[in-house]
């Protein structure tokens, strides 16, 4: 059960509301929608204070449920978790969906170096100053 930790002041009110009429210029849904959970969730915080994370006991500020789906079709549900217990599934699972009513984000695990090119074959381009000393 959460307890109320904080007097209600407006300027929490007035920031929600203003990060709902910014996201409604972002044109990705999942930056919208994931600004939009993390406003909600501070605005939480803020009013309510935060859980522990029912795997490793952590303090978690942002309160979402969490849906994990693993490589294996298996399907796990928390009612939040903290940071590092959200990267691990996601590491370790096909999806990690943030979710709270419409509004749901998808993370896919990382792969790094997804985007790099690897440049040990690729001869550099001559500088120019040297171009013009080896020519005259
Ligand atoms: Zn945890």
């Amino acid at each position: 059960m959460r307890e109320t930790t904080s007097k209600f002041r407006p300027e929490v009110l007035q920031e929600y509301l203003e990060t709902l009429a910014r996201a409604q210029s972002f044109q990705f849904s999942n930056a919208r929608h994931w600004t939009l959970l993390q406003c909600y969730s501070e605005l939480q915080f803020r009013l309510h204070g935060g859980q522990r994370c029912p795997v490793c006991n952590a303090h978690v500020r942002h309160v979402l449920p969490v849906i994990v789906e693993h490589n294996d079709g298996t399907r796990a549900e928390f009612p939040c978790l903290c940071t590092r217990c959200i990267e691990a599934e996601r590491a370790t699972s096909r999806v990690v969906i943030t979710h709270l009513g419409q509004a749901h984000v998808e993370h896919y695990p990382i792969v790094y170096g997804e985007k790099t090119t690897d440049r040990r074959s690729v001869t550099p381009p001559l500088d120019s100053k040297k171009a013009k000393k080896a020519k005259g």
